[in-house]
């Protein structure tokens, strides 16, 4: 059950990633701007439901072939906010300063 409940999380969170840009894109852009820290490039956010195709090597050895190249934008945009980090188990090089800003509207 939990697995089932977490693949929904995950699922939720894609689409979130994919409308906010679209629907809330001043949202995203402060969000972004707010953004604190760096990508760690551990690949846990490229292996939801499948692995990247870019992505290459495992554990300590894992790589994007396209990092610095032509990454899409989703990928550039992750995370978005607290949310997104959550969805990779609260670790990631980044993060978000506690700011008591209303999200917009949940999906
Ligand atoms: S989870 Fe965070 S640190 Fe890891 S690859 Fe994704 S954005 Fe980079």
């Amino acid at each position: 059950m939990k697995a089932a409940s977490s693949a929904i999380v995950l699922i939720k969170g894609k689409i979130r990633r994919f409308f906010l840009p679209k629907l809330y894109p001043e949202y995203v852009k402060k969000q972004l701007s707010i953004r604190q820290g760096d990508c760690l490039q551990c690949g846990k956010c490229c292996v939801f439901f499948n692995r990247c195709p870019f992505l290459k090597g495992h554990g300590e050895n894992i790589r994007c072939l396209i990092y610095n190249v032509c990454r899409p934008k989703q990928c550039k945009i992750f995370p978005i906010d607290e949310r997104d980090i959550q969805e990779v188990n609260g670790i990631c090089g980044y993060s978000f300063p506690n700011l008591d800003k209303p999200e917009p509207k949940r999906f």
